[in-house]
């Protein structure tokens, strides 16, 4: 099947090279001419597990290639998926401009027909809104389907998540359209959901809005934990071996951020909100949230009194491990506070640092974790980078002026920290 991705990001990058891998011819199109000029020449611009590997292996093959010409992909494509950013206004609602353009774009050099698949989070009812639009604009009058095909993948683990995801979402209402999805997702032999338009945008958005909800709970519990002298992890192990809840997204932290949860749960704010409903529950999650990063600073200033020229080694400043994105990192927004406290941040993190350069100039960024000690006041882990466990602790304590270790992801073993001497403090024990 001749497929394109218009929007070649984390998502449509990713998509692109699997869908290539399965067998289809894949034509990766993106309006950032350098971005494309450099995957062309074998750069991936992120990092994730895998992805350089199987791009330059379907690149050779001939399945994968890259342009910047949306009118190339509506004329040799069959299938054109849309995977182009929808950031948050300032009011938290969804700016769906990229959308919205891309669809005038796909009017624009309409022929024959197509089925336009929309990949990007989008409040329900855009897809209604993406066909108007391609009504609207279409010279030639050619027919065309809008389909729904929400992405679940997690950054980190997004090659496993997409080659062998839990479900594949399809709303569609014509039949050919259906056909054709299921034909591209058949080598994926994956449980197939089809369900109308509205309600497949809807799974999206209810979905990650209930994982959050899921981690706010755990952290208020864990806050819970604290006040009463009593372990989240213990707690958590205990309501996870119950398969009702189960025991994924039950980790306390510091909080959820990235380029997904915080606009999405906003978003689905204001989408209830526009639909005549109050989602108080989704509001009180998103405040729980900002809670818990004030009350871990909170324990970091209850111990080192004011951060004005305090050294804080900070581990991590991707959202989460296994990336180098930093889009509303929970890791960037502390080390912002730090700076801005005045305290100096030796920060490190295996995959971000470059990313974090260019958006906090004023970070003092390291070669190694070990180096993040040199003269600390204190270490603090804010992402769960699993090499973090084995760094030379020992030796860090030795480099630093106080041996205190604030552990914002419960990464580390509280009892070995504690037997090589550190103050420890985790979220929720
Ligand atoms: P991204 O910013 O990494 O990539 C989007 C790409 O689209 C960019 O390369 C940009 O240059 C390109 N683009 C913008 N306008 C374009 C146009 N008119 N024509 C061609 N290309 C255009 O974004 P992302 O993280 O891949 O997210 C894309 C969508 O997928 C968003 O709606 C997001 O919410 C959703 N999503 C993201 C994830 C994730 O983990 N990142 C997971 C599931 C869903």
């Amino acid at each position: 099947m001749k497929i394109a991705i218009i929007g070649s990001g984390y998502v449509g990058l990713t998509t692109g090279a699997c869908f290539a891998e399965v067998g289809h011819d894949v034509l990766c199109v993106d309006s950032d001419q350098a971005k494309v000029k450099s995957l062309r020449g074998g750069n991936v611009p992120f990092y994730e597990p895998g992805l350089e590997a199987m791009i330059s292996r379907n690149v050779a093959s001939g399945r994968l290639r890259f342009g910047e010409s949306v009118a190339e992909a509506v004329e040799s494509c069959l299938a054109l998926f849309i995977a182009v950013p929808t950031p948050p206004h300032a009011d938290g609602s969804v700016d769906l401009h990229y959308v919205e353009k891309v669809a005038r774009e796909i009017a624009g050099t309409l022929q024959e027909y197509r089925v336009v698949v929309d990949k990007s989070t989008v409040p329900v009812r855009t897809g209604e809104k993406v066909a108007q639009t391609i009504e609207r604009y279409s010279k030639q009058r050619a027919e065309f389907d809008v389909v729904s095909n929400p992405e679940f993948l997690r950054e980190g683990s997004a090659i496993a998540d997409l080659m062998n995801p839990d479900r594949i979402v399809i709303g569609a209402s014509s039949e050919r359209a259906i056909e054709i999805m299921k034909k591209i997702y058949e080598p994926f032999r994956t449980p197939m959901l089809i369900t109308d338009l509205n309600s497949a945008e809807l799974i999206k958005h209810a979905s990650n809005s209930f994982l959050a909800l899921k981690i706010s709970y755990i952290n208020m519990i864990a806050q819970i934990c604290e006040a009463s002298k009593a372990d989240v992890l213990l707690v958590a192990e205990g309501m996870g071996l119950d398969r009702r809840i189960g025991r994924s997204f039950l980790q306390a932290g510091v909080g959820w951020g990235g380029s997904c949860f915080p606009k999405d749960v906003s978003a689905f704010i204001r989408i209830a909100e526009e639909l005549g409903c109050d989602f108080r529950l989704l509001r009180e999650a998103a405040s729980i949230n900002e809670q818990q990063r004030e009350h871990f600073l909170k324990k970091i200033r209850g111990e080192l009194w004011l951060l004005r020229d305090k050294t804080i080694g900070l581990l991590g400043l991707a959202f989460k491990n296994n990336t180098d994105d930093i889009r509303q990192s929970v890791a960037m927004s502390l080390a912002e506070s730090f700076l801005q406290e005045g305290a100096v941040v030796r920060a490190f993190d295996p995959k971000a640092m470059a990313k974090a350069e260019q958006a906090l100039p004023k970070l003092h960024l390291c070669a190694s974790g070990e180096e993040v000690a040199h003269g600390a006041d204190c270490v603090v882990v804010a992402t769960e980078w699993e090499e973090f466990r084995d760094l030379d602790w020992l030796a860090m304590k030795k480099r630093m002026v106080s041996p205190l270790v604030f552990d914002g992801r419960n990464l580390l073993d509280r009892g070995r920290m504690a037997a090589w001497g550190f103050s420890y403090w985790g979220i929720g024990r």
